[in-house]
């Protein structure tokens, strides 16, 4: 694999790969902020660069020279990612934009693109030998995980928050899943399965920690293999977690690394009023981002008053020279429903990136736009 480092978000001390698989909880032992992967350019350079490269279809693990892995006879796929980018002209046109783009992860497995990041977690938990996975949820993460663990026999628990729709409960339970509804939010559920991994120590915890982010950067290849290496001017995506932004980041800075590309697109993060830490920091030009107690929004799935991968998110904003976006709920939900007028049907959360173009349309004239369309309408149908 060709990690040569992780970096910590917070206090910039690295550690090797080696020294931190073995953490019960992937986060900087100094002072517990997020972590992030340094890649060596120049070897993943060697097995790209081919015609072969440019020629294959995107799917998500084309792109494992960018992943953690090692032994590709041993990876994990449920054939996740190689998701349409769909665009409706109707909507190119209200916007004003060049072209708008839709990224319909909607179609994966578990109808979430959580299974990207999920594909690459199970793996390594596989590598490490683990029999049982544990990880806290709002929904999509513990019906990704849940699948993916037991398509590969694995046990597995999931913290839930009390904001997750019914179907993603089903879903959870439906594989197999130990079910624990917590009393409160996506932040008290963290805790509880971080504390639940500190007590079993043969349990592997999943969920927004480095093995996520690094996985979910396939949404980003994919969007620049789609549009063959033209590098659209604004990618909008939601925030919950902030992993997904930082992802989308982290992705467009590897192709620049690796030379196919020259610059990356400007990144706007869009979150729930109820829910706004990270836009509020972003306005404020904050270097710290104030948690929200019980956020409250029909966008349940991106409802994390305390965002592990905030500060990540923020920095994704600023180095792009993007933009933070606040939206309310029904702008959501008007967003969601317009979408599904055009076929395109998301869950609310995989509306809030489209709410937020809307919201900005000035800023998006003559623009080609990438929107996130993070998960399934049939997950959740508030408000149809
Ligand atoms: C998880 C999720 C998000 C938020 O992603 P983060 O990586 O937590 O920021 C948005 N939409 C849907 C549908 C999700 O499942």
């Amino acid at each position: 694999m060709y990690v040569k480092f992780f970096r910590c978000f917070g206090c910039d001390e690295t550690y090797l790969p080696q020294d931190i698989e073995s953490l019960p909880i992937m986060r900087c032992e100094r002072c517990g902020s997020a972590l992030d992967a340094e890649y060596d350019y120049d070897s993943i350079k060697k097995e790209i660069i081919s015609d072969n490269f440019r020629r294959d279809t995107p799917t998500h693990w084309k792109y494992w020279p960018f992943l953690p892995v090692s032994d590709l006879s041993a990876l994990v796929t449920m054939g996740e990612g190689a998701t349409p980018l769909l665009e409706h002209s109707a909507i190119t046109r209200s916007i004003g934009a060049a072209d708008m783009y839709f990224k319909y992860e909607a179609q994966n497995p578990t109808g979430s693109f959580k299974d990207r990041g999920s594909s690459l977690e199970i793996t390594k938990a596989l590598e490490l030998g683990k029999k049982k996975v544990v990880v806290a949820s709002t929904g999509n993460m513990g019906s990704s995980i849940a699948a993916y663990a037991a398509f590969s026999n694995m046990e597995c628990v999931v913290f839930v928050a009390d904001v997750a729709a019914d179907v993603k409960i089903a879903q959870m339970r439906a594989h197999g899943a130990d079910v624990r509804m917590v009393d409160g939010d996506y932040r008290i559920a963290m805790k509880e399965a971080e504390d639940y991994v500190r007590d079993n120590k043969d349990s592997f915890l999943t969920g927004d920690y480095p093995w996520r982010c690094e996985g979910t950067k396939t949404v980003g290849f994919e969007i620049l293999d789609q549009l063959y290496c033209k590098v659209p001017d604004y990618v909008i995506a939601p925030i919950g977690n902030g992993t997904l932004l930082w992802s989308l980041y982290e992705a467009f800075r590897d192709i620049v690394g690796v030379g196919m590309t020259e610059h990356i697109p400007r990144i706007i993060g869009v979150q729930a009023e109820g829910c706004d830490c990270v836009v509020q920091a972003w306005k404020d030009g904050a270097h710290s981002i104030e948690p929200i107690d019980n956020p409250k929004t029909v966008a349940t799935a991106i409802a994390c008053g305390d965002p592990i991968d905030g500060l990540a998110a923020l920095r994704a904003m600023r180095e792009s020279d993007g933009l933070g976006v606040s939206v309310s709920d029904d702008e959501i939900l008007a967003a969601r429903n317009g979408l599904a007028r055009h076929g395109i049907l998301v869950e609310p959360s995989g509306a809030v990136s489209y709410a937020g173009a809307c919201k900005i349309k000035d800023v998006l004239v003559r623009q080609t736009v990438v929107c996130i369309a993070t998960g399934h309408g049939l997950k959740d149908m508030q408000g149809l």
